[in-house]
């Protein structure tokens, strides 16, 4: 079997968190200066680990194997929210030169092939994935004129960057036969049921409501309590029955919020004629999701009848369907984790949203969790053992060995 070298593993991800490094996090969002410098330096990391790399017309930095496919695509995205984490994505795409040049030394696997990448702004400063549809031919044209929040799209950052005119690195369906990522599990699931190894199965799928209350404004003194149509009063009481209504129908993996709630126009003096709340729901089941959808739409109707104010539903986004992942690189993930971490593994979905998003259309894929400590993400805070950082990487090796191995029968 393959052992992948942990100090070079670590010694790399401390030198990736030093771009951008603030504090004890990092600021790195894509296309930014300090992105662009942190993608040479992973285009230096992945030549000397002996793959053909280039930073694309993507701003995706892509390490070809030299060895003929079957390969696998191994990696994560490189940027990071506003104010992010050293590990999030940043993790997944060391993992990916390690085990790149771990095969590539290694006489029982110097003729495998990786393909190592780091795609470009994941975290949707401009648009989300942006990198990964790329690789699989799908940005729009409304993906480049998405902008950033100084008003900067996606067409003019990669001609500052001086990527526009670069070809884009393809997906090729004669060489390449899966993606595999790793990811710190950004929860707290695998820390408190003392697990250090997440299998994922499906990322959850997502819902977005908008609910509308049309009452009347009038003076808040003056007009009685059985005159008024209070938009207000009928917003927390659909609150508070929608809450009973979707804990009826919720999986152990539901999870669902109220992110914004408004009344109109506001004031202490005034009966709000208007409110609007706003409701997302995820779960990896698509059932579960069409419940909770269905939950809401009688509640809506069940207020309006019961008046006085009424109620108007609203889809905020088009519906996103969980992505479910590859079953049998599944299984070369189970038995991967099983040798390295008896009975400290667990197949579970990921709440949060990742680039097999898109990438799964085209190809099959599987991703590995590790555990985030205290369930922190997206802060400075984030972070994660030593010895779970190198042992995610060991099974991801692992399994990339058995899954180009079966692949070539
Ligand atoms: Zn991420």
């Amino acid at each position: 079997m393959v052992q992948i070298n942990r100090e070079r593993l670590l010694g790399d991800l401390t030198t990736l968190r030093s771009f951008g490094a603030t504090g004890t996090g990092v600021v790195r969002p894509s296309l930014s200066d300090i992105d662009m410098q942190a993608r040479a330096w992973l285009r230096d990391r992945m030549s000397d680990a002996g793959l053909r790399a280039t930073i694309d017309g993507a701003a995706n930095v892509v390490g070809l194997s030299p060895n003929d496919g079957p390969a696998l695509v191994v990696g994560s995205h490189s940027d990071t929210q506003p104010t992010g984490g050293w590990l999030d994505g940043a993790l997944g795409v060391i993992y990916g030169i390690e085990v790149a040049r771990t095969l590539l030394e290694n006489p029982d696997t110097a003729h495998l092939a990786i393909d190592a990448v780091a795609w470009c702004d994941e975290e949707a400063t401009y648009t989300s994935c942006l990198g990964a549809k790329a690789f699989c031919g799908v940005l729009t044209d409304d993906d480049y004129s998405a902008t950033n929040a100084e008003g900067e799209s996606v067409a003019q950052a990669l001609e500052r960057v001086g990527v526009k005119g670069t070809e884009h690195e393809r997906l090729d369906t004669t060489r390449h036969v899966g993606y595999l990522e790793a990811h710190i599990e950004q929860g707290p699931h695998l820390e408190q049921n003392g697990q250090r190894i997440g299998v994922v199965t499906s990322i959850v799928g997502l819902g977005g409501l908008r609910f509308e209350f049309v009452g009347e404004q009038n003076h808040a003194g003056t007009t009685p309590m059985a005159m008024r149509k209070d938009a207000g009063v009928a917003l927390f009481e659909f609150a508070t029955r929608a809450r009973k209504r979707i804990s009826a129908v919720a999986s152990p993996s539901t999870v669902w919020t109220f992110g914004d709630a408004e009344l109109h126009p506001g004031a202490e003096s005034i009966i709000p004629g208007r409110a609007s709340l706003l409701l997302q729901f995820r779960d990896p089941n698509s059932d579960v999701l069409d419940l909770i959808d269905a939950e809401m739409r009688s509640l809506v109707s069940e207020m309006t009848t019961e008046g006085p104010v009424d109620v108007v539903i609203d889809e905020v986004r088009e519906r996103i369907a969980p992505t479910i992942m590859d079953a049998e690189f599944q299984q070369h993930l189970d038995a991967a984790a099983e040798r390295h971490s008896s009975g400290a593994w667990v197949r579970m979905p990921s709440a949060a949203g990742h680039d097999p998003m898109v990438l799964a259309h085209h190809l099959p894929c599987a991703m590995l969790f590790i555990p985030s400590i205290g369930g922190i993400s997206h802060d400075f805070a984030e972070d994660t053992s030593h010895d779970d950082i190198a042992l995610g990487c060991q099974v991801l090796a692992d399994a990339a060995v058995s899954i180009l191995e079966a692949q070539r029968g």
